[in-house]
């Protein structure tokens, strides 16, 4: 078999897939459930841990150190990535009926020191540290031409996608707009054209009015069990002021975000007794200028359902305990 990565459009939907067959198969570190753990030995990025030096795009420090030896977050290109790193940009080829592109962009992996510490775990200054350099690669990877849409997500345990239980998230950046965000771009920009209002802000508004979807806020952020979550316990942290972009954070932003993801991500971690989860930060996309209606946001998705056929056959979520008595458990 010959590698083969490329996105292909459904003709029927306009969604675009990823194919990815390579030759080279990533190795898998989970351990079989129920257990997560995996030996610091055994871990693959002990490596990048105990190495000073490496192919680092970046490392930050902890707070008050300087030297490299006190980092607390590096970011490496992805060993095993999914896309062809190239920085050509490739036209969208018909072939036929069909559509298609090179898998082009870039895969970044952002590693965190401790073996064993995960976000449920952290302090606020070592998730501050975390996004800062979210943002950083972010503004790095949106110079790039041929990027269309930078994606920064965190895959937590096995049933999440992570291959590697170390704490690490990871950036891609694709020659496309995913599926989901256009599908979300689209939805709040029809919302503006009818009303000239963000959807979001009016969901917001709406939300601290009633309270009782609300899982914390602080001065500049809220956390909410979404109306129509797709998942028990979906969680979601909007910026309470509208802003399209979610890399022009400033600092004092950036500490109340560190703050909300800390409170939720550790009554996730306490309250669903360390579930799997996803996050990942919807924005509006680096190259569109206009997109003063969309309102970027955090999804924390907790992986505790197994999708069955009506959620993959008419796409219909069973979402088994109600937003309104997930924000009651969650507020804990
Ligand atoms: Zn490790
Ligand atoms: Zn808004």
């Amino acid at each position: 078999m010959n590698n083969l990565v490329e996105f292909r459009k459904d003709l029927v939907s306009g969604d675009w897939v990823l194919i990815s067959a390579q030759k080279s198969k990533k190795p898998v570190f989970f351990t079989h459930e129920p257990s997560k753990a995996l030996p610091k030995s055994k871990c693959p990025f002990e490596n990048i841990v105990q190495s000073e030096q490496g192919k680092n795009l970046l490392w930050l420090p902890k707070k008050g150190k300087s030297d490299i030896k006190d980092w607390w977050v590096r970011v490496y290109l992805n060993e095993y990535p999914i896309l062809i790193t190239n920085k050509t940009c490739s036209p969208v080829i018909q072939e036929g009926l069909f559509f298609h592109t090179p898998g082009n962009g870039f895969q970044e992996l952002v590693v965190m020191r401790d073996h064993a510490r995960s976000f449920g775990l952290m302090t606020k200054e070592e998730i501050k540290i975390i996004l800062e350099s979210y943002i950083l690669r972010y503004n790095a990877l949106a110079g790039e031409p041929c990027v269309e849409f930078i994606l920064i997500l965190h895959n937590s345990g096995p049933r999440a996608g992570a291959s590697v239980p170390h704490p690490h998230s990871q950036i891609f950046a694709l020659p496309i707009i995913p599926p989901d965000v256009s599908r979300s771009l689209n939805g709040s920009k029809h919302y503006f054209n009818r009303t000239k209002r963000c959807v979001h802000c009016d969901m917001l508004r709406l939300e601290i009015r009633e309270k009782k979807r609300i899982i914390y806020q602080n001065n500049s952020f809220i956390v909410v069990a979404p109306y129509a979550s797709k998942v028990s316990y979906e969680t979601r942290i909007f910026p309470k002021k509208h802003e399209p972009r979610f890399e022009i954070i400033d600092s004092r932003h950036k500490d109340d975000l560190a703050d909300a993801m800390r409170v939720v991500l550790s009554k996730i971690y306490k309250n669903l007794k360390d579930p799997d989860y996803n996050f990942f930060i919807h924005t509006s996309p680096p190259k569109t200028r206009r997109s003063k209606h969309y309102h970027w946001h955090m999804e924390i998705l907790p992986r505790i359902a197994i999708w069955g056929g009506l959620e993959l056959g008419a796409g219909i979520d069973v979402v088994k305990v109600s937003p309104e008595e997930a924000a009651k458990i969650l507020r804990k």
